[in-house]
């Protein structure tokens, strides 16, 4: 896999990273390089590796490289490598890097907005990294650390951090078709922002699958999940790849991403009757008035009123009333957030007054739009092939 994935070459990342913004193609599939924010707003940044190079995307571009052979012998043959500091400063009301090696040299300065670091055995505290990582400024004038990955080693990543690997192997590779999916259709929409993805449950959790991981039988299942499955992709009708959602169970029939996030993407409806009977699927959650009225930030809760989506039990929308204050009305999703997406586990709910409190119950688990990981897992049990197992859960889109 190693090898494969050396071949795209630092070359394609500047390429790709600078043509953004002029290029309206469609990028090459070597050109699929998946830019993933995996940590988010330091002053500065302490990254060791062995072999490591610095260079900002400025042609001519400024290279500072540390070979590996020279850290090994500077640190009496650790296998940590070198250590270097990243900060950011301000030089005549511009950022600039600042980076200082082993603690000791002088700070070299990079003017560019970017700064790519490669090398091997990358690590950021006890975070390991991908053999290449950005270093960009955010808008609040702090550090973002973005890797730097391959489509298909980025799916490896997300299939580990999303979905049990011991499940079915059909069922990953449905997994990994929707996380492929799912990553294309936002890239595209962000394709001009310093990174593409969050490197958590607001995209796709995603964590760096080591080469050494490769040895074990878990990770290599997920990689012969993304090899049986590479290039294929899910399509919206209009011909775009799909957003192609997934949560973890649909408590027993999923729903559309108009009735969560008021979009337009489509992809139908299923429904799992194998989902409302996992161990799993109830759950019940206590909430005091005033802890409501906390997390709601209101400042007196009177009552709630569910607004249910026209014939199904899924809340659409909550009407909050507060004494002293015309009422307020959140849209299921957000009434979520505050109180909690692990709490709260889904849209799927009943809520009672019960004394000062309030009591929600409810099944599943997720915003339940697009392919229930529970139901799949069964669908995957039953023999289904991955195609099989994608056709139920976006019945209207096309795979390729
Ligand atoms: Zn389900």
């Amino acid at each position: 896999m190693k090898l494969i994935w050396a071949s795209l070459c630092f070359v394609f990342v500047y390429v790709s990273f600078l043509s953004d913004a002029q290029s309206t193609q469609a990028p090459k599939p070597e050109a699929e390089v998946v830019r993933v924010r995996l940590l988010k707003g330091s002053k500065k940044i302490q990254i060791t590796g062995l072999g490591l190079r610095f260079q900002n995307l400025n042609q001519p571009y400024r290279q500072v490289s540390i070979p590996a052979g020279d850290a090994r012998r500077s640190l009496n043959a650790l296998d940590f490598g070198t250590e270097a500091e990243v900060r950011l400063m301000d030089k005549e009301g511009k950022k600039i890097w600042a980076l200082r090696i082993n603690n000791k040299d002088p700070e070299r300065l990079f003017s560019e907005k970017y700064l790519l670091i490669q090398g091997e055995n990358l690590r950021s505290g006890d975070k390991t990294l991908p053999s290449r990582v950005l270093l960009s400024v955010n808008s609040e004038d702090k550090v973002d650390v973005v890797g730097v990955v391959p489509l298909d080693e980025y799916v490896v990543g997300v299939l580990a951090s999303e979905m049990p690997l011991s499940w079915p192997l059909e069922t990953l590779k449905a997994q990994a078709v929707a996380a492929r999916s799912y990553a294309l259709a936002v890239m595209e929409e962000r394709k001009n922002q310093p990174f593409h993805l969050e490197s958590s449950v607001l995209d796709q959790v995603f964590r760096h699958v080591l080469d050494s991981d490769e040895k074990d039988p878990l990770i290599k299942k997920a990689i012969q999940a993304v090899r049986e499955t590479a290039g294929v992709k899910l399509y919206a009708n209009k011909g775009q790849v799909l957003k192609a959602f997934f949560h973890s169970d649909c408590g027993g029939k999923t729903t559309t991403a108009k009735n969560v996030w008021n979009t337009n993407v489509n992809a139908g409806v299923a429904v799992d009757s194998s989902c409302p009977t996992n161990p799993r699927a109830h759950w019940k959650l206590t909430l005091s008035k005033d802890e409501l009225s906390r997390r709601l930030r209101v400042a007196d809760i009177s009552g709630l009123d569910l607004i249910k989506v026209p014939s199904e039990n899924r809340v659409k929308a909550v009407r909050v009333a507060f004494n002293g204050a015309p009422t307020k009305m959140v849209s299921a999703n957000e009434f979520r957030q505050m109180l909690g997406f692990q709490e709260l586990r889904s849209s799927l709910f009943e809520m009672k007054k019960v004394g000062e409190s309030f009591l929600f119950q409810g099944q599943g688990y997720g915003h339940g739009v697009g392919l229930c990981q529970w139901g799949s897992r069964y669908l995957g049990q039953s023999g289904q092939s991955y195609r099989q197992i994608l056709k139920h859960y976006y019945p209207l889109a096309l795979l390729k």
